[in-house]
C-alpha cells in the first residue's frame, strides 16, 4: 500500500453517464443494491461492500479495473482497489442520476 495511486492513466471514463437504471448485475440477476460505484475503466456500475453482492469489488477481482468512483449523489470520490486509498479525482465531468436504492427505500 503506497500513499499514492499510480493507477490514474488506467481511467477511461472522464465523462459520467447522465442517468444510469442501477447496479448492471443486481439488475440482471434480480438482487438489490445499497449505493452505487462506477468503474473509471469501462464504465461499468455496480453496488458497494455494503450490498449483499457487492457487485464493485466482485467487478475488480473478475477485471482487475482497480478505480471505482461514487456515483451517489454528492459524493465526488474514487477509490482505488489495489493502492487501497480514497481520493479525489481531477478531470471528470458531469453528475449521475440514479434510482433510490431498493433496499433503503
Ligand atoms: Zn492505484
Ligand atoms: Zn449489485
Ligand atoms: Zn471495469
Amino acid at each position: 500500500m503506497s500513499a499514492e495511486c499510480s493507477h490514474i492513466g488506467e481511467i477511461q471514463v472522464k465523462r459520467l453517464p447522465e442517468s444510469v437504471d442501477g447496479c448492471e448485475d443486481c439488475l440482471r440477476e434480480g438482487t438489490g443494491w445499497v449505493h452505487l460505484r462506477l468503474c473509471l475503466v469501462c464504465g461499468h456500475v455496480g453496488c458497494c461492500d455494503n450490498s449483499p453482492e457487492r457487485h464493485a469489488t466482485r467487478h475488480f477481482e473478475e477485471t482487475g479495473h482497480q478505480l471505482i468512483r461514487s456515483i451517489e449523489p454528492g459524493e465526488e470520490w474514487s477509490w482505488c482497489y489495489v493502492d487501497e486509498i480514497a481520493m479525489i479525482v481531477d478531470g471528470i465531468e458531469g453528475q449521475t442520476r440514479i434510482p433510490p436504492s431498493p433496499l433503503l427505500s
